[in-house]
């Protein structure tokens, strides 16, 4: 870095800003690395007072993903304190429209606020854009995944974040499946994106972290400020050493993603013709693949158990590959089917994971 000005972000591929943002200014003798601050209190006078205010840790991590998303983030302590910040938004005894089949912990959460008359829920296919929109008239809130964890459908999000403003209801999009790489979600029209950077954000399945990211206009900030208090008052704040973590990870999102992606379809596309499979479910974009395996729960459940080099472990987003039989989480929607595998495809060589996967399936279809 010598003469002339650094170049702005908004001029920068979502690749480099990765790697660059979050960062001290360069000056001689300055660190290169995100500072990772320890302290629970900071010296009378300044802009943050105490540490459940803000942090410089989280500063840096909220400044890249902020920027990859095209908005202004928050980190907290996990993707449900993200989850419940933003449900935090929906007024008491409102209307919130949300998939019929979601994240788990979503799930809960919608069915907990309903049989205590916080709220009325109405569930809907997320694929089907007409559904959606009928479901729209009179609500507050519309929530959004996709592709949705873990049947992995996939919503017209331009069609029904535009149905949803168009007629005042406030729009949240999971976007823990596509990242920013894959999908900006503010761009297209969402009010809020949430995720859950314990998954590809962080990558290493070493920390749990969750992000809100709000748009930069004047109703992006107000509801930022209701966000950033929350997140003050209710005090589900993050680890700084978590933070840094998830800003080290973040670094390489672009390279692993590319590689468990890639791996991803292929593994797809050979499952597909594999003879114990009976459902592959792959969007076309990210690196989840669900499957249903012949000999139903017992079935897939041998095969969670048959794998040497897949983990059998819940969670997904890590550089290595892990698989779960869903259903054997409690609070995993019906619509789950008893026998589907979600697998998370990791980074490592595509052949050894097809060899480890096949040589499971037909040990278990036995
Ligand atoms: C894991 C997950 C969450 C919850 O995140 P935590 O970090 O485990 O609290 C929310 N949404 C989706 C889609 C997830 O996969």
């Amino acid at each position: 870095m010598t003469d002339g000005p650094s170049p702005r972000p908004d001029d920068l591929s979502p690749a480099t800003r990765l790697v660059a943002l979050g960062r001290e200014p360069a000056a001689p003798g300055a660190q290169v690395g995100a500072p990772l601050v320890l302290t629970s209190t900071y010296h009378a006078d300044g802009e943050v007072a105490y540490g459940r205010g803000g942090n410089p840790t989280w500063s840096a991590l909220e400044e890249a993903v902020g920027s990859l998303e095209g908005g202004d983030a928050l980190v907290l302590a996990s993707g449900m304190a993200a989850v419940s910040a933003a449900f935090a938004l929906l007024p008491h005894g409102g209307t919130v429209v949300v998939p019929s089949a979601a994240y788990n912990g979503v799930m809960a959460t919608v069915a907990d606020l309903e049989a205590s008359g916080g709220a009325t829920v109405r569930r809907v296919d997320v694929a089907d854009t007409a559904a959606v929109t009928a479901a729209l008239d009179g609500a507050d809130l519309l929530w959004l995944e996709s592709p949705t964890n873990p049947l992995l459908e996939v919503a017209d999000l331009p069609a029904v974040c535009a149905a949803a403003r168009a007629r005042g209801v406030l729009s949240v999009v999971d976007n823990t499946f596509a990242t920013p790489l894959l999908q900006r979600p503010l761009e297209v029209g969402a009010d809020v994106v949430v995720h859950s950077a314990t998954k590809y954000l962080a990558g290493h399945s070493d920390v749990l972290l969750g992000v809100v990211v709000t748009a930069p206009t004047a109703a992006g900030r107000a509801l930022r400020a209701r966000l950033q208090r929350h997140r003050l008052l209710h005090g589900g704040v993050a680890g700084p050493m978590e933070a840094w973590l998830a800003l080290r990870g973040l670094r390489t999102l672009h390279l692993r993603l590319e590689r468990a992606c890639a791996n991803a379809a292929e593994l797809a596309r050979r499952l597909a013709g594999h003879g114990a499979v009976t459902r592959v479910r792959y969007p076309g974009l990210g690196a989840v693949v669900s499957i249903e395996v012949v000999g139903g729960a017992p079935g897939a459940e041998r095969v969670a158990a048959a794998t040497r080099l897949w983990v059998h472990a819940t969670s997904l987003g890590g550089v290595e590959s892990l698989l779960e039989r869903r259903r054997r989480q409690p609070n995993e929607p019906a619509e789950v089917p008893e026998e589907l595998l979600r697998l998370s495809v990791g980074v490592e060589d595509v052949e050894d994971l097809w060899a480890d996967l096949a040589a499971a399936l037909e040990r278990a279809a036995g």
